[in-house]
């Protein structure tokens, strides 16, 4: 698995710290199978949504592309109330073409995001590796898959 660098340069002055990964959250970027984004484009929807730049540590593209977003020592902008102990991957898709919540990930997505967490998890191996959906209070189908189960799976 290759790591690309962040395609956008970021305020990393205005960012707060991490303070400790008790969590890895997987998201969704919500978008349909076509749609063809990454960090940049999620950047910029981020910064229109006044956040200060990515909320995502990590952005995993429809081809498999592994992108950088936050470093992993600044906080992200991705679960209200846990921005401070969870790092944030992000899948690009998650949505049909009626808008409506689908599971349409692709196989380079799911084996990327599974290299990705093992070798998270060797340097944060406490880490509670779970979908946005299965925070607390979240009215949310993100990512539109059952995370822990399917981490389960070989
Ligand atoms: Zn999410």
């Amino acid at each position: 698995m290759t790591i690309l660098p962040c395609p956008v340069s970021l305020p990393l002055m205005r960012l707060a710290l991490m303070e400790r990964v008790q969590y890895i959250a997987v998201h969704c970027s919500a978008t349909r199978p076509t749609a063809n984004i990454g960090a940049a484009d999620i950047d910029t929807m981020h910064r229109a949504r006044k956040f200060a730049c990515i909320g995502y540590h990590y952005v995993i593209r429809r081809s498999g592309a592994v992108e950088k977003g936050r470093p992993e020592r600044n906080a992200g902008a991705h679960v209200e109330g846990y921005n401070s102990k969870a790092l944030g991957i992000c899948l690009v898709g998650g949505i049909d073409c009626q808008g409506k919540a689908q599971n349409n990930f692709t196989p380079a997505q799911l084996d990327a995001l599974r290299q990705l967490l093992a070798e998270l998890k060797t340097r944060y191996p406490q880490a509670i590796v779970q979908g946005h959906r299965d925070f607390p209070n979240v009215a949310k189908d993100c990512p539109c898959f059952d995370v822990r189960a399917w981490l389960q799976t070989p």
